[in-house]
């Protein structure tokens, strides 16, 4: 066995430095390059990343570079690679059973009457995973050789990298139940069938010359998965048991990232693996424990998750007590893979070279990881000045400007109890039925309205300074004028302004409020083809001046229907901008919900009376850990409260979220104590409106209609069915009928189709249920 590298990392950003890999992929859909050339322009960024990640100081041929590409998604590749296809999409397998890229994004993306998979949240990340659906009948079998390729053609280009794949307990833990399996089928159940598949494809690997394979078994320290973590460790060993026993394979690296092993760690210790990955930033070093001193220890002390530059010198210290645990050797990593963090800050030109000084992006944490490798091997001495610059970086950015702002300060610390405090739901409810005067079943949207490139175009003509403010605000306008004109023609309850002046629903904010900064290519993998760019959030966070109120006002000004003012929420704000790391999340919260609060008061004044304040986040930064739980609702709950509660009692206030697991945070979303949520329910097929009647969710809500996730047009009568469905489990008087996100990612000739059933759609069930409102 060759040693493991004293320094990786677990992962790289896949989608290129300018997002090449989303354009590709993108021209591939439209028909406009052909599958040849894709798959060239994924090899030459494979290529880039390689060459990138050796010109940092990572080994060529030491199995320290991932081989973490991915052309959609991981699990999406997992499942393509041990064949764990839905029934409906076996019959795009080729002749021989493999499955080809044509099918594999079909797969990702629907097509026709064929669903997608489903997609959610990967851990407590903004990146989403396709979500693999095994049944009882589901046949395990060996169905790309992708990764094994990709391996092969590394060492053409004279590297050895190390595979990054799904691990099987992983895959199964977060896979649902098939359609077609049995009442309380657990997809865990077919471990034994999946286990030899990967023990196949880890003999080819071997074959194609990989020396270590990495399985990512971030499952294996969640506490918030179907499975319990005893459930989970207990299919880890009898996983690991096996692919540890194979005659032919490479080193196996289990990488669990996210959080701290804990109880699963004995497992881990104790089966026939060679390295183990821990998340020390979540976590911390971990008691010996049997069989850890066999292990290489690979410690996760640079934060995958974040961007900054952070305490270099506590990192090395805390792999040096790490060594302490007598393991077989200790190596320097990320705590997660590198996917959640743009590529280079080098690439930002605009940045104060203050904040550039204190952060570090993809390209920077690799640097990071090669000094402490460095420090593991020849001694802290020898990357003293690294370790002091960090040091120095940090006490600077504590003292800067801006960092702490005294009137910020003095707000939050004077908030009390009513401030979090609505009115009473039923006064209200009574408040907002005259002053809105709706329909059973009111039909709205989640308030974007598809992103044209025309609306893009005019953004960055207007950026370059190619058109004025004038011409631009004009275009706007007219925009607005053409939303609204639609969404009453197509006969709409409640309408939105469309949100063309958003690029993005958290960094429209963040350039409006005092203590953050936005990056120029700060691009960051959310799911598929599609990329975000988080904001930077510094700084003791103000309003300095009214955000979202003059196009509000416009779009009202143009209608008699009532318009919906249109803000993010603070969880939200924070959970996808990179937030300061140097005080409790809890206080960045209230900074940014009084900054909100003022809005929702300025929104008011200018005659909005439904106002919805977006927190699809909220789910995602659910600690994976039980006990962490509690504070972390409480702190968002109340963040959200605080933004909300100045509220009239005659103004509707909604939220959204952007998930179908209601039931998890149901508490939580009660406790919101929105007049309205909208959620996302199409792409489950309504399985959540059996959660929200269990429950005795009693205010208004709006559970998605439409899965806008997918280029798939509705039709009325499936559209309908859900309708129906919610119609029978929830009483109608709470109902509204809306899609399951913003439409800003689709495109017109879909939106209106797809709206236009939906108009349908709920005609026809109005009819029904209309004596019982
Ligand atoms: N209001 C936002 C939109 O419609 C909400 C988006 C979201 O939930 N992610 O785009
Ligand atoms: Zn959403």
């Amino acid at each position: 066995m060759t040693a493991f590298p004293e320094g990786t990392v677990l992962g790289y950003p896949r989608i290129g430095r300018r997002r090449e890999l989303k354009k590709a992929v993108e021209a591939f859909w439209a028909g406009r390059i052909d599958e040849a050339e894709l798959e060239r322009t994924a090899a030459e960024l494979r290529a880039a990343t390689r060459e990138r990640l050796a010109a940092q100081g990572l080994g060529e041929n030491d199995s320290a570079i991932p081989e973490s590409f991915s052309y959609y998604d991981q699990v999406l590749d997992a499942a393509v690679t041990v064949g764990a296809i839905p029934a409906r999409f076996e019959d795009l397998r080729a002749e021989d059973g493999t499955i080809g890229l044509p099918a594999y994004f079909t797969i990702a993306r629907g097509e026709g009457d064929r669903a997608p998979l489903e997609m959610t949240k990967w851990f407590d990340t903004n990146y989403h995973y396709l979500v693999p659906e095994i049944g009882p009948e589901t046949v395990f079998s060996l169905s790309s050789d992708r990764i094994v390729r990709q391996v092969q053609e590394a060492a053409d280009a004279g590297f050895r990298t190390r595979p990054v794949v799904v691990g099987p307990v992983t895959f199964l833990a977060l896979a649902k139940a098939a359609d077609e399996a049995p009442e309380g089928f657990d997809p865990l159940s077919r471990l034994d069938d999946l286990v030899p598949v990967y023990a196949e494809l880890l003999g080819a690997l071997k074959a194609a010359g990989a020396e270590w394979v990495q399985l990512d078994e971030p499952a294996l320290v969640s506490e918030s998965l179907p499975a319990s973590v005893a459930e989970l460790g207990a299919a880890a060993a009898r996983a690991y048991a096996v692919l540890g026993g194979l005659a032919e394979r490479p080193a196996i690296f289990v990488a669990a990232p996210y959080a701290a092993l804990d109880a699963n760690l004995s497992v881990l210790a104790a089966a026939p693996i060679e390295a183990i990955g821990l998340d020390l930033v979540r976590g911390t070093v971990p008691a010996a424990v049997p069989g850890l001193a066999d292990k290489v220890l690979v410690g996760g002390v640079i934060d995958g998750h974040n961007i900054w530059r952070g305490d270099l010198a506590a990192a090395f210290d805390t792999l040096e007590v790490l060594r302490g645990l007598g393991a077989a050797g200790v190596s320097a990593s990320t705590s997660t893979s590198l996917q959640h963090v743009p590529h280079d800050v080098e690439d930002e030109s605009k940045l104060d070279a203050r904040l550039v000084s204190w952060l570090a992006f993809a390209d920077q944490k690799v640097a990071q990881i090669t000094t402490l490798a460095r420090g593991l091997a020849e001694g802290r001495a020898a990357i003293g000045a690294e370790l002091d610059a960090a040091s120095a970086a940090l006490a600077d950015r504590l003292s800067a400007p801006g960092v702490r702002v005294d009137a910020v300060r003095a707000r939050t610390a004077a908030l009390t109890e009513a401030d979090f405090t609505r009115g009473d739901y039923d006064a209200r409810v009574a408040a907002q039925s005259i002053a809105l005067d709706l329909p059973a079943l009111p039909l709205t949207t989640i308030g974007s309205f598809p992103q044209t490139g025309e609306i893009r175009r005019a953004r960055a003509q207007f950026t370059k300074g190619e058109i004025t403010a004038e011409e631009y605000d004009g275009f706007l306008r007219d925009e607005i004028g053409r939303v609204v004109a639609l969404q009453e023609e197509l006969g709409l309850d409640v309408l939105v302004h469309g949100e063309p002046e958003r690029n993005d629903m958290v960094q429209y904010f963040a350039e409006n409020l005092d203590g953050f900064d936005v990056t120029e290519n700060g691009w960051v993998q959310s799911y598929g083809s599609r990329a975000t760019r988080p904001s930077i959030l510094w700084g003791d966070v103000s309003r300095p001046a009214p955000i979202t109120v003059a196009w509000s006002q416009y779009a009202q000004s143009l209608t008699a229907k009532p318009m919906k003012g249109m803000l993010t929420g603070p969880v939200t704000i924070l959970a996808w901008s990179f937030v300061r790391d140097d005080q409790p999340l809890a206080e960045t919260a209230n900074q940014v919900a009084l900054a909100l609060r003022d809005e929702i008061a300025d929104l008011e004044a200018a005659g909005i009376g439904v106002i919805q304040v977006d927190e699809p986040a909220l789910r995602e930064l659910l600690p994976l850990k039980k006990a962490d739980q509690p504070a972390y609702l409480d702190w968002s709950v109340a963040s959200f409260r605080l933004s909300t509660a100045g509220a009239e009692i005659a103004t509707q206030v909604h939220t959204h979220l952007c998930y179908s697991e209601f039931g998890v945070v149901i508490d939580a979303i009660r406790a919101l104590d929105a007049d309205v949520t909208s959620i996302e329910a199409a792409r489950s097929r309504m399985e959540v409106v059996t959660d929200i009647a269990a429950a005795g969710f009693d205010h208004g809500i709006g559970p998605g209609v439409y899965d806008i996730h997918s280029p798939r047009v509705p039709e009325t009568a499936e559209v309908e069915t859900l309708l129906r469905r919610a119609v029978a489990e929830i009483p109608t008087r709470q109902l509204w009928v809306n899609p399951d996100c913003g439409l800003k990612t689709r495109g017109y000739e879909e939106t209106n189709a797809s709206l236009r059933n939906i108009v349908e759609a709920t005609r026809r069930v109005r009819e029904d249920v209309s004596v019982a409102v």
